[in-house]
């Protein structure tokens, strides 16, 4: 019999998140205070999170554990599925194992509720009746609308204002689960009024978003701000996508060579490798491949500088240090996914920097491709941003059919892309086309880094 999924029981969902924290080899490097660019400390972010999101930013605890009411939660969804693609192997005619643990199987489509629902659980145990956030494609906006229904928390959704115009179901969906989405740049905000006096048309950006979200976040007592990647307590929650992996993995009987994921923020990705990362930091599995994929045209980790620089448009957040296209980043237009992001998580830019992790970036024409190639094959309509790592994995099983061996690959499949109709409308129609951010532009982007102190 050819098991090709492989089940976890719910009383076998993890109990706890794994920190990767406990195990760098070196220290994350400090985050800095936007105004003095000394080392933040707690009492900085506590206008933004609770108390206790805080903690876990910073803690070297190697487990966390999942409290016991948002278990409950989780298991309306969880334990998710790991699935062995023996129809794509056959169709690429590869000698290869290809496995993907897929996160679109949740009520909101993608991994994105395993942090939302824990985002909203922190603030309501500490009395936060309201939160802010920014969503680029919707997914986050959505999950978090969802999470903020589950805990009776209200959400205030400010959208990019081109996805806004052009996935209007996805703001849909944030109303149904009752939340308020508006587009960004906004009159609402000083950083939105700012912005359209310059630039009335401007398409927006998940930086400038989130300089509106934190604005009014903090103008008002009663409201926090949320952040679905980037942050480490972000990827923590992610983890226990790795950690169900692990168990799953040993169900098979097998063990990754290879494993694949894509980067936007790099939280769903992170929250794969992470719990495997730690077989290679201790020696165990010196030769674990982990590779990130992002797009070319907005090449975070293959082509950006690693420097401090903030995470939004308008300079009001902690520095960062981080693989960053520049805040004033404003992503191209014609390019279809997600994954649009000007910074990365500092974790995975630093296992960058470590060697630890590889980066590539892919054209969007080719991953669509591989993306139709998956849903004729596995079935699934795979998100964009997933689309770019089973374009990577299908690449590495082709390598493993020219060299005959039959390597184990593991894909971070992130969610799927029944929101994302129109871009594969446009990739099957021959509209969709590719585009490599240019150096120029990347250089204008990077030039007003802010200046910090050399450590
Ligand atoms: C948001 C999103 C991403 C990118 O964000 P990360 O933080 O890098 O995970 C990738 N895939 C899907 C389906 C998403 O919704």
């Amino acid at each position: 019999m050819k098991r090709a999924m492989f089940f976890l029981d719910q009383k076998d969902m993890p109990t706890h998140w794994y920190n990767i924290q406990a195990d760098l080899p070196e220290p994350l490097p400090p985050v800095l205070h936007p105004g003095t660019k000394q080392p933040i400390t707690p009492d900085d972010l506590a206008p933004l999170f609770p108390m206790e999101l805080i903690k876990q930013e910073v803690s070297t605890e190697r487990w966390i554990e999942i409290p016991e009411e948002l278990q409950d939660v989780y298991r309306t969804w969880r334990p998710t599925v790991l699935h062995r693609a023996y129809r794509l192997e056959k169709a690429l005619d590869t000698p290869a194992k290809i496995f993907y643990k897929y996160e679109g199987t949740n009520q909101a489509g993608s991994h994105k509720p395993n942090t939302a629902t824990a985002q909203c659980y922190y603030n309501m145990k500490e009395g936060i009746k309201r939160l802010t956030t920014e969503t680029g494609a919707g997914q986050w906006g959505s999950a978090l609308a969802m999470s903020g229904a589950f805990f009776d928390v209200e959400i205030k959704v400010y959208m990019v204002r081109i996805s806004y115009d052009q996935k209007p179901y996805r703001r849909i969906a944030m109303e149904t689960w009752g939340a308020t989405c508006i587009p960004s740049p906004s009159t609402e905000t000083k950083a939105g009024r700012d912005m359209l006096e310059k630039w009335p048309d401007c398409p927006g950006s998940l930086g400038l978003a989130i300089s509106e979200a934190v604005e009014e976040c903090v103008s008002r007592d009663d409201t926090h701000y949320t952040l679905g990647s980037v942050l480490n307590h972000v990827l923590l929650h992610q983890t226990i996508i790795g950690e169900e992996t692990r168990k799953q993995m040993e169900m098979a009987d097998a063990y990754p060579d290879i494993i694949v994921g894509n980067t936007g923020g790099g939280s769903n990705y992170a929250g794969q490798f992470l719990p495997w990362i730690r077989d290679k930091i201790s020696g165990e599995k010196p030769d674990l491949r982990i590779i990130c994929v992002e797009p070319e045209s907005c090449p975070t980790l293959t082509r950006g500088l690693y420097a401090y620089d903030f995470g939004d448009a308008v300079g009001m957040t902690p520095l960062l240090k981080m693989h960053t296209l520049g805040h004033g980043f404003i992503p191209p237009p014609v390019h279809a996914g997600g994954l649009r992001y000007h910074g990365m998580a500092p974790i995975i830019c630093h296992l960058l920097e470590l060697g630890l992790v590889e980066a590539v970036a892919e054209h969007q024409t080719g991953t669509f491709e591989a993306g139709v190639k998956f849903a004729r094959t596995e079935g699934i309509i795979t998100g964009p941003e997933p689309c770019h790592n089973v374009k990577v994995a299908s690449d590495e099983a082709l390598k493993c059919k020219e060299s005959g061996e039959a390597k184990t690959i593991l894909i971070a499949h992130s969610g799927h892309g029944h929101f994302d109709l129109a871009a594969y409308d446009k990739y099957l129609s021959g509209e969709l086309v590719d585009y490599a951010f240019p150096e120029e532009d990347i250089k204008k982007a990077l030039a007003d880094l802010p200046k910090v102190p050399e450590a």
